[in-house]
């Protein structure tokens, strides 16, 4: 099966769905197998859909690897560490791309393990560079420095990248993949472990780092009691709850949920700045959200320069006419993607 060796790009799936940030992976893997003169293979631990398949393609994956899984076992870490391991000997591919998100950082580490190789984790940056190696460019040292990263030796060569840290390519529609199945000859090892249940967190209260949407709310929330609409909104487009320093002086939330210069600093891909004037204090944290819409009464506030889509409006108002609208337009996605989101906030 010689189109699956080259760039691999592990895909992660949610319930069926792609992860957010696979198909800005697989764009962003495209751009490296072509580098390397090889294509990309979209590997993943299951039977895709239709669908999924075609988008893979349009964002530049040339082949879809699809690992069986045994019929009787359940899915967790250890077994799919197992079978990608079988999968990667048997097809040697040059290069292995993850996701930085949960659980696919956890199964490229003990991938890494498994095989024997090394890994560069939390990329910001891939490139190609001397002897058609990989560069890995990743953040050190909260973020004040960057170091770049090869293996010369080990392979194949492999690295996890933040989600955050790359752009969506333009699709191609016209592009098509290669459809394959493996089911790895190996023998399961007993993982030691076994997933009894599968329990969902709240999502407002997601921890803030790994929020994908974050709605936070300031002073112009007003009071205590009007803080509940905050997280109605949240709670409308999973989205996690965080707050100005104001809010949290106000006691409307906990100070482990601040954004900012003495608060926590996130990179979601959506930020809802609702009655947040945009002090430098509090945007040092956000401003590198994917995407920011900020709802204000001032037309003049900070916050709306750096804002894709900017409401004028009283939160007391806006806020729940937008819950309301968002509850319908996303009722048959129970964990609504900020690109979604994005699309029924980005056109009131
Ligand atoms: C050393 C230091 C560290 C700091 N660290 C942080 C930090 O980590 N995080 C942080 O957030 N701040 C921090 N601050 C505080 C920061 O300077 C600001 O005071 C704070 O961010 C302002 O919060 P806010 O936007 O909620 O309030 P305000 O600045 O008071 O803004 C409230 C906004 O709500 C709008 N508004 C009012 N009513 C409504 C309504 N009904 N509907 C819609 N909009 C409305 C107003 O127009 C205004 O723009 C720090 C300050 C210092 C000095």
């Amino acid at each position: 099966m010689s189109s699956s060796t080259g760039v691999w790009v592990l895909v992660e799936l949610n319930e069926e769905k792609l992860q957010d940030g696979s198909l800005e992976l697989v764009g962003h893997g495209h751009d490296i197998a072509r580098k390397t003169g090889r294509e990309l293979t979209a590997v993943v631990l299951n039977e895709l859909s239709g669908d999924s398949v075609r988008q893979l393609a349009r964002y530049g994956a040339s082949c879809i690897l699809c690992i069986q899984y045994p019929a009787d076992i359940k899915h967790s870490a250890e077994t799919d560490t197992q079978l990608l391991a079988a999968a990667v000997k048997q097809e040697s591919p040059d290069i292995v791309l993850s996701l930085e998100s949960i659980r696919s950082a956890d199964i490229a580490r003990r991938l890494a393990a498994r095989l024997g190789i090394g890994l560069v984790t939390a990329c910001d940056r891939l490139d190609i560079g001397e002897d058609n190696l990989l560069t890995a460019v990743k953040p050190i040292y909260g973020s004040k420095a960057s170091a770049t990263v090869i293996c010369p030796v080990s392979r194949p060569q492999m690295a996890t990248v933040n989600s955050d840290a790359i752009d969506l390519k333009t699709p191609d529609d016209s592009a098509s993949a290669e459809v394959m199945t493996l089911q790895p000859d190996i023998v399961l090892e007993d993982p030691g472990t076994k997933a009894v249940d599968f329990l969902k967190g709240d999502p407002r209260l997601v921890a803030l780092v790994d929020a994908e949407i974050v709605v936070a709310g300031g002073l112009g929330v007003g009071t205590g009691e009007n803080w509940k609409l905050v997280e109605e909104l949240a709670d409308a487009i999973g989205g996690s709850v965080a707050a100005s320093r104001r809010a949290v002086d106000e006691e409307w939330i906990t100070s482990d949920r601040q954004i900012g210069l003495t608060g926590k600093t996130v990179r979601p891909r959506l930020y809802i700045a609702c009655g947040i004037s945009g002090a430098i204090q509090h945007t040092m944290g956000m401003k590198d959200a994917k995407a920011i819409i900020a709802i204000n009464t001032d037309r003049e506030a900070p916050i709306f320069k750096m804002a894709d889509v900017g409401v004028v409006g009283d939160v007391l108002k806006v806020l729940p006419v937008l819950t309301a609208k968002l509850r319908e337009a996303l009722k048959d996605s129970p964990e609504p993607r900020a690109d979604e989101v994005f699309n029924v906030l980005g056109n009131p």
